[in-house]
């Protein structure tokens, strides 16, 4: 059962994405809710307010509890929420990823567009395209962070350990490349990994 974090923002458009993957899911509220999921979909929406309503829930350390076994998607402000350093003090990170964000970076020049954008997930490398809303740009990165896609020379798309974080909108084109991958792909090498150690 992988969870969509249903606070704010595009959520219900994830949950449609991981039913054409025929990945069971269910919209995350409350932290009691995560001992039922072993994945987490954290939406684009508006990170100002995520922040807000991730506080008031005390979301906080259960999430960070969490990324330490199981895998994470972040989209747009999900990326920016997963991020270590964002600096806008209305936005307090949850430290997932070793990014520094900066806010609607693309959102200053063009509001919204749509291209293609080539992935590389392990041994394979396809094309997808990519829908950036007020986007967030990652301006910085630690070395075990791997760049997935550049737009125009520009991480785009990175990973983590099993994280993997997006500065453009998947679920909006209905691509399901990276809902597949760390749900599916990763989370059964993961779990057969532990059935393995048990
Ligand atoms: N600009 C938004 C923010 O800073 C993100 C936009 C999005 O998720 N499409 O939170």
């Amino acid at each position: 059962m992988i969870g969509v974090l249903a606070l704010q923002g595009d959520y219900e458009k994830h949950i449609q994405i991981l039913d054409l993957l025929k990945i069971q899911s269910m919209e995350i509220r409350y932290p009691s809710e995560m001992d039922k999921i072993q994945g987490l979909v954290i939406p684009g929406g508006e990170s100002t307010t995520m922040t807000d309503l991730m506080g008031r829930n005390d979301f906080y350390q259960p999430i960070q509890k969490f990324a330490k076994d199981f895998p994470i998607l972040g989209t747009c402000a999900g990326l920016i929420m997963m991020a270590s350093s964002v600096p806008d003090s209305r936005v307090k990170p949850l430290g997932i990823l070793d990014i520094e964000v900066d806010r609607n970076a693309y959102g200053r020049q063009i509001h919204s567009f749509t291209d293609q954008l080539p992935i590389k997930l392990d041994d394979s490398e396809t094309h997808v395209p990519s829908t950036f809303i007020r986007a967030p740009k990652i301006t910085n990165m630690s070395s075990n962070v791997e760049v997935i896609s550049k737009y125009e020379g520009d991480p785009v798309a990175v990973r983590q350990g099993h994280h993997i974080g997006l500065s453009f909108h998947p679920e909006l084109d209905n691509v399901t490349v990276f809902h597949d991958y760390i749900f599916k792909k990763q989370l059964w090498k993961k779990t057969s990994l532990k059935h393995h150690a048990a």
